[in-house]
């Protein structure tokens, strides 16, 4: 409090302090209802501390946060005085871990069924995105590209404000690219120049970074990773037509979704041409992660500093009978009627299908991620709310990190990778992505111990972003119905 008000004239400095201190909250009015603890100073007590570096996990610790940052992390038992007006909240049996920096993240979700010949469409998350969110422990979100970039800086400028419940939003602008039909809400580009206009434009919006999608040409890259880097911002993609070790050489920053998508072991792959269907087929067949052209690629992106967000949450659903259904449900509570059906019908029929290609290229994706974090690669983690349905904004994230202990990362490795290593590519590791003295109490508070069992992750008990404590149930409650057609 005391640093806002350096450099107030005193009069206004007194008024606002005392104003201040009449109300013992610090969450903006707007946010009451989604809050539940709310003191400028709190301490939390016989936690067990998963810091987000991958070290041990801290027994029996305490925890203060005061106006928003964590000021002392040390064992319970020792005698430091506690601060006079601080709200004590003992935490006996639960863990937290730094809130997630959820990095392949979208305000948009599946649009609606199409009628006959009906053409695709993306409908915004306006309300339940950045509530969901939060609510699942996300308090930092970059977002992988946009469906309506001026309804998420929006939806940012509110979130920052106070206004409205939601993560810290990093937004990406709209896809950069041929969006080869999948979108017409987005433009498509028409040669390598328009590339770079679209990010000049977009940065002049206020856009923090950009995703360059499936059909966009190697010049077209190149020119939109020039002018992105001019301005300071990072770009990533969900490459088709580019192969990653292309990518890599015109200076991308970061690759989406892993070697799934990667189409540069397609024999006979043509130049600046994606051939989506057929480099999936033959993945799925012929590439073999362990032989010695993969692990080149693998080599190449590390040594180029190229990141990689793991995205097994959205893989996950194209395989017959995956999640289970159980875990479905709170899904199910968050999505309209019509968007609960939707997922359930194409589920079914993923099943009856049952085809083994996407268990497959799922496994041959886990084996490629451990390997890619084995050569020194920095590899994130987000939800990607996309594809049939069915993954959430918050839960897929929660999932995502489920699956990449399934991938074969120890539960703290994967807890890393979804907080810590986010923050590092941002360029915030100094505030966000860990517990420790001096950073933004972002923090969530789960029941259970997620170091021994990961499932823990989704028994979100309690998440703060800047020092103020979020009920999840409240949020959650607050979009029931919401997500999808309606
Ligand atoms: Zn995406």
């Amino acid at each position: 409090m005391i640093r806002v008000l350096t450099g107030l004239h005193v009069a206004t400095a007194v008024a606002l302090f005392s104003s201040a201190a009449a109300s013992s909250a610090q969450a903006p009015a707007a946010l009451k209802g989604y809050v539940s603890e709310d003191s400028p100073v709190i301490v939390l007590m016989h936690v067990r501390v998963i810091d987000g570096t991958g070290a041990a996990p801290a027994e029996d610790q305490r925890i203060d946060i005061e106006a928003g940052k964590i000021t002392r992390v040390q064992g319970a038992k020792l005698r430091n005085a506690i601060p006079s007006n601080a709200k004590i909240l003992d935490l006996t049996g639960k863990s937290v871990i730094p809130g997630l920096v959820g990095m392949h993240e979208h305000l948009f979700y599946t649009g609606p069924e199409r009628g006959k010949d009906g053409l695709p469409f993306w409908i915004e998350m306006i309300d339940s995105g950045p509530r969901l969110y939060l609510a699942g422990g996300v308090t930092t979100a970059r977002t992988a590209g946009s469906m309506e970039p001026y309804t998420d800086l929006a939806l940012k400028k509110l979130i920052d404000q106070g206004e409205k419940p939601g993560p810290k939003l990093r937004i990406t602008g709209p896809y950069i690219g041929d969006l080869l039909g999948i979108a017409p809400q987005l433009h498509a580009l028409a040669d390598p120049e328009d590339a770079g206009r679209t990010v000049d434009y977009w940065a002049a919006e206020g856009v923090t970074s950009f995703k360059a999608y499936m059909g966009i040409k190697p010049e077209e890259l190149k020119v939109a990773i020039e002018h992105a880097h001019a301005k300071g911002l990072k770009m990533t993609g969900h490459l088709c037509a580019v192969g990653f070790r292309e990518a890599a050489a015109l200076g991308i920053d970061n690759l989406e979704h892993g070697i799934v998508v990667d189409t540069e072991f397609l024999p006979g792959k043509k130049p600046g041409i994606c051939p989506a269907k057929e480099a999936a087929d033959d993945f799925a067949k012929n590439v073999d992660i362990e032989g010695a052209p993969v692990q080149a690629m693998i080599r190449d992106l590390v040594a180029h500093h190229v990141a990689v967000t793991s995205t097994l949450a959205v893989f996950e659903i194209s395989v017959p009978n995956r999640p289970a259904l159980k875990k479905m449900l709170r899904a199910k509570d968050a999505l309209s009627a019509p968007g609960w059906s939707t997922y359930l019908r194409v589920r079914s029929s993923i099943a009856e299908e049952n085809n083994p290609q996407s268990a497959i290229s799922l496994k041959k994706e886990m084996q490629f991620e451990r390997d890619f974090v084995k050569a020194g690669g920095l590899l994130m983690a987000g939800c990607d709310p996309t594809s049939f349905g069915g993954v959430l904004p918050g839960y897929g994230d929660q999932r995502g990190v489920e699956l990449l202990v399934e991938a074969g990362f120890t539960p703290l490795e994967a807890i890393h990778i979804a907080t810590q290593n986010g923050a590092v590519y941002l360029g915030e590791s100094d505030q966000i992505g860990s517990i420790g003295v001096g950073k933004a109490a972002d923090l969530v508070v789960v029941a259970g111990n997620p170091a021994q069992n990961i499932e823990d992750i989704e028994n979100v008990q309690l998440v703060f972003k800047d020092g103020v404590g979020f009920d999840p149930a409240k949020l959650t409650q607050s979009v029931q119905g919401l997500v999808g057609q309606r």
